[in-house]
Parts: structure tokens; sequence; C-alpha cells
């Protein structure tokens, strides 16, 4: 079976959620605004406002060619860290569900 590759099209970069430490590191070195937010069992989180407004993250870049990347990968959060490694909501949307254990990022 072939591999899935990453085409980098940003489309899996939306509503990422920052913990506080993890907001307070990208604070020092961008000034852009969060927005405090809580799930319902009241644990804090944070979301870039720019990404409340358009759903898409904008820490992911993309160069002339259209091949995009993520402008904070050495201090994007956890959750970025994981993606592609938890549960189906959190993999690529574009792979077919029999492909996801072959997932390549
Ligand atoms: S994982 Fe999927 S949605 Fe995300 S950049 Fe790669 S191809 Fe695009
Ligand atoms: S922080 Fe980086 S990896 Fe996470 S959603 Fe934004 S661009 Fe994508």
């Amino acid at each position: 079976m072939s591999k899935f590759k990453c085409t980098h099209c940003g489309d899996c970069c939306t509503l990422a959620p920052f913990e506080e430490v993890e907001k307070d590191r990208v604070l020092r070195f961008y000034n852009i605004e969060f927005v405090r937010s809580a799930t319902p069992g009241g644990h804090i989180f944070y979301l870039l406002k720019a990404a409340v407004e358009t759903s898409r993250c904008p820490f992911f870049v993309k160069n002339e060619n259209g091949w995009g990347k993520c402008e904070i990968y050495d201090i994007r959060p956890k959750i970025c860290r994981g993606f592609g490694k938890g549960p189906k909501d959190m993999s690529c949307p574009h792979i077919k569900r029999s492909n996801k254990r072959n997932f390549q990022k």
C-alpha cells in the first residue's frame, strides 16, 4: 500500500488550542493576540484570535510555490506535535481512513 504524503496545504492548521505555558512561550517572540477559553470541565486554554476569526492558524505560511509550513514549528503547541498520532479526528482531513495508518508528515 502506498504511503500518504503530506502536501503541506495547511488545511489541518485551523484552531489549535494552546496551554498557558505554550501561549506565553509564543508571546516571547510574537506580538499576537490570544483569547482565553475553557472546556466544559473548566480547563483553561487559549486560541489565537486570528484563528478564531478565520478558522486558519495565522502561523501557517505559504511560499510562492504554495508550499506551506508552520512558522512556529519549534515552539508549536503539544496538540500540533501529536497531530496524526492520535484519534482519527486529529489526523489529515485528506486521507482515506484506510490510509491513516500510513500517515507521514
Ligand atoms: S496533514 Fe493533510 S491537511 Fe495537513 S498539511 Fe498535510 S496534506 Fe494538508
Ligand atoms: S501552530 Fe503551527 S502546526 Fe499548529 S496549527 Fe498553527 S501552523 Fe499548524
